[in-house]
């Protein structure tokens, strides 16, 4: 179980950094490092519902805007149905006809997306690393897109779809969910929340950070409960 105090330490506030980022160092921070790299996305995307398990007690609530009406749709994530999902194989490899030849592909695993990311073309390098057998160079758009899409197959977590009816116009909507996108939403929250009650608790009784933070929280919340409730002890 990972404390208020590692969490608020491995958490960066910064919201300019894509989720993903963030929530690579939080997991990084949480678990074992060489672990965490050979996650796919599918693999990254269930350890982060797991994550969201493990901080919070309520639904991953999300916003579908319908692309016929404009209405904002509310939608809960079936995170225990989406849990269930059987594992990804780890071995498991794509055969894709190029033309006269066969190459062949493994899942891209997060060490892959992370040392591609400076490239010029991420996605294509990206491919490259992944690539068991046949042709060396970047793919023609059209096999990208069949390759992705047999990635899907194999590995379902990686883009979490779930189906719904807009509440606006009946319209049945096939809405991608952004699980990290989401989780780091609802962790932001939390860690706000965290600041909050040490600027009470520390302004109140002159407490540190550290021994606010080791507090179990249901004290903690207690205590910010008894001070939300004080009446103004200065006239000032
Ligand atoms: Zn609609």
């Amino acid at each position: 179980m990972l404390s208020a105090a590692r969490l608020m330490a491995a958490w960066s506030l910064d919201r300019s950094t894509p989720p993903h980022w963030r929530l690579a160092r939080l997991v990084r921070a949480m678990d074992d490092t060489r672990s965490c790299g050979d996650d796919t996305l599918g693999d990254r995307n269930r350890r982060l519902l797991r994550l969201h398990c493990a901080l919070s007690r309520g639904p991953l609530e999300a916003c579908v805007k319908c692309s016929v009406c404009g209405v904002d749709n509310e939608l809960t994530v079936p995170v225990k149905v989406i849990l269930e999902t059987p594992a990804t194989p780890r071995d498991a490899r794509v055969r894709l006809r190029l033309g006269r030849s066969m190459g062949i592909y493994r899942l891209p695993r997060m060490t892959d997306i992370e040392a591609a990311a400076e490239s010029d073309d991420v996605p294509a390098a990206v491919l490259e690393r992944c690539r068991v057998e046949g042709r060396a160079g970047p793919l023609h758009e059209h096999a990208m897109l069949r390759l992705g899409r047999r990635f899907e197959v194999i590995d379902p977590l990686s883009n979490i779809v779930v189906n719904m009816t807009c509440s606006g116009c009946g319209t049945a909507l096939a809405a991608s969910v952004e699980i990290a996108a989401l989780v780091a939403h609802e962790i932001d929250a939390i860690v706000e929340g965290l600041y909050r009650d040490i600027d009470c608790l520390a302004s109140a009784y002159g407490w540190s950070e550290q021994s606010i933070l080791a507090l179990p929280a249901e004290r903690r919340q207690r205590y910010v409960a008894l001070r939300d409730a004080a009446p103004p002890r200065t006239r000032l």
